[in-house]
């Protein structure tokens, strides 16, 4: 079953068309990989599944239902960002639990919640710091853990680990893996980077300005690229 399923999108802004009719089903539980050079529309297409950006044209289903028209707030979507966006003012435990506030759950049910996240990404420890109190990867974790308390039908991922040193992004690579493996979810995942595409995607997207390339497993496209641009994007290192 698709989770997913984008159908002729497009994308304006004034006269120019940045998203030129893609077309992408996206599978219950899958990993998947949006990929390809810095403005060829890797954003864009992920805030318009997200609800962020209105479309030009085309459709988006997400578990069955058409939210062309619904804000994000109706989609059950959750998205993380990689500036990560945390309240400074708030703890750990009241970033991850705010947007459920704000939906009027009840408070026990908040901290059920926030407790099975914080479990998961082995936040316990950090519950009452500020985010100034924690380094690149907790807070990193702590956006993802947000994201894990609402839910959600669909992740979305925009280079959440671009901010973060090389050392720091292999490990927050298997982290992520291990926690969509946990989960089950399914994931949509925007990187410029070949290696986390390669390394972690059940299937990749090669986009290319605005149009999709090619799309299979990573195996599939290492073995077959269909062109000499997928051939040279996932060849050659970042
Ligand atoms: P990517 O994420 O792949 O780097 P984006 O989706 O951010 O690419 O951008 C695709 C193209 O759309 C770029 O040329 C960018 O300048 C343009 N673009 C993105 N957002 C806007 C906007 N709000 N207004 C005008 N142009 C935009
Ligand atoms: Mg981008």
């Amino acid at each position: 079953m698709a989770m997913v399923q984008v159908s002729g999108l497009r994308k304006s802004f004034g006269a120019l068309e940045v998203v030129k009719g893609v077309s992408i089903d996206i599978r219950d539980g899958e990993f998947l990989i949006l990929v390809g050079p810095s403005g060829c529309g890797k954003s864009t297409l992920l805030r318009m599944i997200a609800g962020l950006e209105d479309i030009s044209g085309g459709r988006i289903e997400i578990a069955g239902r058409v939210v062309n028209a619904l804000s994000p707030k109706e989609r059950n979507i959750a998205m993380v960002f990689q500036n990560y966006a945390l309240y400074p003012q708030m703890t750990v435990a009241q970033n991850m639990g705010f947007s459920l506030e704000i939906s009027g759950m009840k408070k026990a049910e908040i901290e059920k919640k926030v407790a099975d996240a914080s479990e998961i990404l082995g936040l316990n420890p950090l519950l009452q710091r500020k985010p100034s109190q924690l380094s690149g990867g907790q807070r990193q974790r702590v956006a993802m853990g947000r994201a894990i308390v609402r839910d959600p039908d669909v992740f979305l991922f925009d280079e959440p680990l671009s901010n973060l040193d090389a050392k720091l992004r292999v490990q927050m690579r298997a982290e992520i893996k291990a926690l969509h493996q946990r989960l089950g979810s399914t994931i949509v995942y925007v990187t410029h980077d070949q290696v986390e595409a390669m390394t972690m995607a059940d299937r990749i997207v090669v986009l290319r300005a605005g149009r999709v390339e090619q799309i299979g497993t990573p195996l599939e496209l290492y073995d077959h690229p269909e062109n000499m641009f997928v051939a040279g994007f996932l060849g050659s290192p970042s």
